[in-house]
């Protein structure tokens, strides 16, 4: 009797566990967040010219490169890249694999130029409150609640970026700033565009020219994401 007791004790046990089991398994499995990262430009979109050798479409891959690198370790986060080579990508094809994908995210990586030599940094753009807003009013009660959440995650992960990124270009950071991004047309995914580094600007083309350098803004992307996400 008590032999049997004893088996049966440990065949519920068995169940018991597998079922808790199970039921993490469950839980991890619904907690993957899909994450579309865009390296700007490609192919015969060369993007800004960096140096005589190198545009922006080379190193905004390289960039992204790593930090797919970076982030395949985490289980919570699946990534999905625009492009893994160096191919045409109009904002109809991106909007594409947007829809098709429905990601939690799109992050959207640049090399910036302009405003004169001196301007150099980082920038960061969100989704506008746009054609949203009625009568073109941003008015927050004017919007949807998709549309408010929308623009609330692409803040705080903006927020995140800027503070990592502060570590590589010191004092840099030139701000969040609004506008809305073509290729996320008629999808209410949460959107980034970073603009990593001026190629206008010599320190900073060195920086983005550098493996080193490349690696760290990466990194300092990964950190962002994953702490979003924890
Ligand atoms: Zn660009």
């Amino acid at each position: 009797m008590f032999k049997n007791l004893k088996i049966i004790l440990l065949i519920s046990a068995f169940i018991g566990a597998s079922f808790f089991c199970g039921v993490n398994n469950l839980f991890a499995a619904a907690n993957v967040y899909t994450i579309i990262i865009h390296p700007a430009h490609g192919g015969t979109d060369t993007g800004i010219k960096v140096t005589d050798k190198k545009n922006e479409k080379t190193i905004t891959l390289a960039i992204v490169h790593e930090l797919q690198k970076e982030l395949s370790r985490e289980s919570n986060i699946k990534v999905i890249l625009t492009r893994d080579s160096d191919t045409d990508m109009s904002a109809e094809k991106i909007n594409k694999i947007v829809r098709e994908n429905k990601p939690d995210f799109f992050i959207s990586i640049h090399i910036n130029k302009g405003f004169g030599k001196h301007a150099s940094g980082f920038e960061l753009y969100y989704p506008g409150f746009g054609k949203d807003a009625v009568g073109g009013k941003k008015e927050i009660k004017d919007l949807s609640n998709e549309k408010i959440n929308q623009i609330n995650k692409s803040v705080r992960m903006a927020q995140l970026i800027q503070r990592n990124l502060d570590l590589i270009f010191t004092r840099k950071g030139r701000g969040l700033r609004e506008a809305d991004n073509p290729q996320m047309e008629g999808l209410s995914v949460p959107t980034l565009i970073v603009e990593i580094g001026f190629a206008s600007n010599s320190d900073d083309r060195k920086k983005v020219l550098s493996e080193k350098t490349q690696k760290e803004i990466a990194l300092a992307l990964a950190k962002s994401i994953k702490s979003f996400y924890r």
